[in-house]
């Protein structure tokens, strides 16, 4: 499916020096990886996705890390068999053409560091990077698949948990910073929202403020969310069609 994107949209695209984008589940549906809401989301189901919540909460994993595992490894595994899309590929050739690029991530399925993307802050973390609950060693997630029980630190023997922000936890401080250098202190010429439901206050602001200072924001989304009467376009394309003409509009 080719996108005709508004014309005045593309010539607004041609002056672009600096761009930021945040993105969220909805750029990964296209490699096959369920959203969290949405249609045939995680949460979709109201019993279902109560229970998941409670699974991937803080709380749960002091408490029976095995439970927290099993729905990491559901995540975990469809990650991993799954490829970067269009929608990827097409953030690593917009850093490329840009001056300044800033990528703020919700998601934790790695997809965006293996297209190739370099700066990218992954405010939730990465089901791929593995931490001791109780000493200082750090690795990958080599196997995803089939994770029964929580898996065990190779130096202590202490639960190993991944490096992604649970409910109930906090986000990690210097992400935020950098997050507020990125979007704030130093804000782009264009901030585009990406295939979220934009339900957290740090993923809407950067977007909210950008419009409201009269710089470009664009939403890419098929439905209609939050911040949809804010941007000053919102595509209802898939971002696997939209992204690669926006790469393309911008200019050299
Ligand atoms: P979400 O599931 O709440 O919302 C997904 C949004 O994407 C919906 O608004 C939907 O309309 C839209 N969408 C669906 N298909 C799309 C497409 N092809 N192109 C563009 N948009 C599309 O996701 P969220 O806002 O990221 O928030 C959920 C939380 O879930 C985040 O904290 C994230 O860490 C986590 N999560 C991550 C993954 C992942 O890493 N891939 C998957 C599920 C959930
Ligand atoms: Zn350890």
């Amino acid at each position: 499916m080719e996108v005709a994107l508004p014309e005045k949209l593309v010539s607004a695209l041609r002056a672009v020096r600096s761009v930021g984008v945040i993105t969220g589940a909805g750029i990964s549906a296209e490699s096959g990886i369920p959203t969290y809401r949405g249609k045939g989301g995680i949460y979709d189901d109201p019993e279902e996705g109560d229970r998941t919540i409670e699974a991937l909460s803080a709380p749960t994993m002091r408490a029976d890390p095995d439970r927290t595992w099993r729905a990491i490894g559901k995540i975990a595994s469809a990650a991993g068999d799954a490829q970067p899309n269009a929608g990827h590929l097409a953030l690593v050739e917009m850093e490329r053409r840009v001056e300044r690029f800033t990528l703020l991530t919700q998601n934790v399925d790695g997809l965006h560091r293996r297209a190739g993307s370099r700066n990218v802050i992954d405010i939730h973390g990465d089901t791929f990077n593995l931490l001791c609950t109780a000493c200082a060693w750090r690795g990958p997630l080599a196997d995803p698949r089939g994770i029964e029980r929580a898996p065990r630190c190779p130096k202590c023997r202490a639960v190993v948990r991944p490096d992604v922000v649970l409910f109930g936890e906090m986000l990690p401080v210097d992400k935020l910073a950098r997050l507020q250098a990125e979007f704030f202190q130093n804000p782009q010429d264009v901030v585009i929202s990406v295939g979220t439901s934009a339900m957290f206050p740090y993923i809407v602001q950067p977007v909210l403020i950008a419009a409201q200072a009269g710089r470009l924001t664009i939403e890419i989304n098929p439905d209609e969310t939050d911040i949809s009467g804010f941007v000053h376009y919102h595509l209802r394309q898939p971002a696997g069609v939209a992204l690669p003409a926006i790469a393309a509009a911008l200019s050299h």
